[in-house]
């Protein structure tokens, strides 16, 4: 019996003694190491979810009235959250300021709610802020500005117009502004035909040479005969990609044989052999591969004022809100409407 133990003086004892002990402190160093770090990964955690989680409409009361922060710091956080698409939480910070913050910068406070209103698409109380704002300070152009921007996104053009003439009365240029609403008047008009619209539109861009892009893109649209007839050929590179869709059927040969331009832009797209070469180098690429590879062009938007870029044509700049800034760029890229068309002939 007494072979099973060791008796406490053998050296056999200290020595188990001492590695036991050796254990047990490296079992607890390991353990107390892998505690800590998920404890700092829980603390890191929780310090980082307050910033992905928005304060709630109430918390930004409290936080706004405490006065912690200045009124330059919210409005600047409002700004950002508006940038970034969180309008929501934009609209409440300028709410609570307007209640507790600076009344000398009231105007300006409900301008910028007005403001955030109209971008995030709330174009009724938009419309109130603004109108209210022009109650008290008639003469105050941002606020025009702004109030025919939500007339003309409501299509209340009759309003839009009315406030352009105040506008016009703080002596601004407004020839452009008004060519517009009006030519968005009439293509909203269902009480005229596609025919007399076009004429009607015509007769605006002969009287004020602007919104060539506009008008043409709309006329080579539902008559392209009439389009030709008041084709200005200076005006090609302008409408470089409404001449590029335009049908086979509708092109004028007379002015295109005579227009260098034009001849370059309809030989590489293959529909005449009138050129050899081009300046340009898309076209002249086109030209040369001579229609026997799928490839073929695809257009881009600028602003010319903003340098926005914009995957569809547009009048009005969304961004920097001018008119008729748009130019068209183009590059060559893979045809994949004659692709598609090659595929399904090959199955008939
Ligand atoms: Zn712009």
């Amino acid at each position: 019996m007494n072979t099973f133990f060791i008796e406490f003086r053998d050296p056999l004892f200290s020595i188990i003694i001492f590695f036991v002990l050796i254990f047990v402190i490296t079992f607890f160093s390991y353990w107390w190491g892998r505690y800590k770090s998920k404890e700092d990964f829980k603390h890191l955690d929780r310090f980082l979810k307050q910033f992905r989680s928005l304060p709630s409409q109430n918390e930004l009361k409290v936080l706004i009235s405490s006065g912690e922060l200045s009124e330059k710091s919210w409005l600047l956080l409002a700004q950002s959250y508006s940038k970034n698409g969180d309008y929501e939480k934009s609209i409440d910070i300028y709410n609570e300021i307007l209640k507790v913050g600076d009344k000398s910068r009231y105007k300006e406070n409900l301008f910028l709610l007005g403001k955030t209103y109209y971008k995030a698409g709330f174009l009724e109380r938009s419309k109130q802020i603004f109108l209210e704002i022009l109650k008290n300070n008639p003469r105050t152009p941002q606020a025009l500005h702004y109030l025919l921007l939500v007339y003309e996104t409501m299509r209340d053009y009759a309003s839009a117009l009315e406030v352009l003439e105040s506008l016009g009365e703080l002596e601004k240029d407004i020839t452009i502004e008004y060519a517009y609403l009006k030519s968005l008047a009439l293509l909203n008009d269902a009480s005229l035909g596609v025919n007399t619209k076009a004429e009607k539109l015509l007769e605006i861009y002969i009287k004020t040479h602007q919104l060539t892009y506009f008008v043409f893109e709309y006329l080579f649209k539902v008559n392209p005969k009439l389009a030709w007839e008041n084709f200005d050929s200076s005006k090609s590179e302008l409408l470089c990609d409404v001449l590029w869709h335009v049908d086979k059927k509708d092109l004028d040969f007379d002015i295109i044989t005579a227009n260098g331009y034009l001849r370059e832009l309809y030989t590489a797209r293959g529909d005449l052999n009138l050129a050899t070469k081009s300046s340009v180098f898309e076209f002249d690429v086109l030209i040369n591969l001579n229609d026997k590879s799928s490839a073929t062009l695809s257009f881009e938007y600028m602003c010319d004022n903003c340098k926005q870029m914009y995957p569809f044509a547009f009048h009005r700049c969304s961004s920097c809100h001018t008119l008729d800034t748009s130019r068209v760029e183009f590059s060559l890229c893979k045809n994949y409407h004659r692709d598609f068309s090659e595929e399904n002939n090959s199955f008939q």
